[in-house]
């Protein structure tokens, strides 16, 4: 990966910022995209450069055209081509309301950051890399997007989290299909419970259902850390997985099991 670039949205804190410093101990080179959180993202930055890589911060908002098309502008300005795309960037709704109270506002929001600003920003980065050469490997680049848990599992107060989710698993399946032809390989990775600001607000409940229960929610019995999604999608930058596309990597503990 040394020569290679990773394009990471959200990457300023959280499962972002784990998978840039995975990259980073590569020796990649990463474009530590953020939304409003600039002290974060000099943070993020500073840790990527501290493990080996190199990078630099491009603020954009992933739910708006003109930013999608400035990230990858910037990128490829500054480091002449995108090798990997990391579809990271994500929020959960504000208010965990009951599906039969659920608005039009929450799921708004979540649908155009999570789902419509990767769909929009995967065009763009395909298009640019099918202008760019195979690299050894045949590749002429990678897309990863990071799903939830929530694919499959029904959570009544939070539908729209769940609901788009879904959708971000199927849009890695119809990318996969589209580019497999043309050198790039997408690929879903699906975390379970992870340390976060995301989930901070909800660690007793998570302490416990994980950690604390007789039998816990996860057969691995501790919360999943940024680095678990980060050392995945370093596989992935790796080639470690040529011959799949469209695939799902389950990094939840064992949460999907069914167990009796
Ligand atoms: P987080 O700690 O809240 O961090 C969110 C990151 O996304 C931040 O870097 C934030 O930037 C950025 N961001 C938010 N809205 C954005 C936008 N509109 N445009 C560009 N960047 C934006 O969240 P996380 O827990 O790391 O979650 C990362 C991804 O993993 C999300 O897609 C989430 O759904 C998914 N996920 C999380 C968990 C979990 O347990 N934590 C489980 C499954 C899946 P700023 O710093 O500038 O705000």
């Amino acid at each position: 990966m040394s020569s290679k670039t990773a394009l990471v949205t959200g990457a300023s804190r959280g499962i972002g910022r784990g998978i840039a410093i995975e990259l980073a101990r590569t020796g990649a080179r990463v474009a530590i995209n953020y939304a409003g959180n600039a002290e974060a993202a000099a943070e993020a930055l500073a840790l990527v450069k501290a493990a080996g890589g190199d990078g630099f911060i491009v603020q954009g908002d992933v739910a708006v055209a003109a930013d999608r098309e400035r990230l990858v502008v910037e990128t490829v300005a500054k480091f002449g081509r995108i090798d990997l795309l990391v579809n990271n960037a994500g929020v959960a709704p504000k208010v965990r309301a009951d599906l039969l109270d659920a608005g039009e506002e929450s799921f708004d929001r979540l649908f155009a950051i999570n789902l419509k600003g990767p769909f929009f920003l995967s065009q763009l980065v395909a298009k640019q890399m099918l202008s760019q050469e195979r690299d050894r490997e045949g590749f002429r680049g990678r897309l990863v997007n990071i799903t939830s848990i929530s694919v499959y599992t029904a959570s009544i107060n939070r539908g729209d989290y769940c609901m788009v989710k879904a959708g971000l698993a199927m849009m890695t399946k119809l990318f996969a299909d589209r580019l497999a032809n043309d050198g790039i390989n997408v690929y879903e990775i699906r975390p379970g419970v992870i340390a976060t600001d995301m989930t901070g607000g909800v660690k007793e409940k998570y302490d416990k259902l994980i950690i604390t229960d007789e039998r816990g929610i996860t057969p691995i019995r501790r919360w999943g850390q940024p680095e678990d999604i980060g050392r995945a999608v370093r596989a992935i930058a790796e080639d470690r997985f040529p011959f799949s596309t469209g695939a799902c990597f389950d990094v939840d503990g064992g949460f999907h099991l069914h167990r009796l």
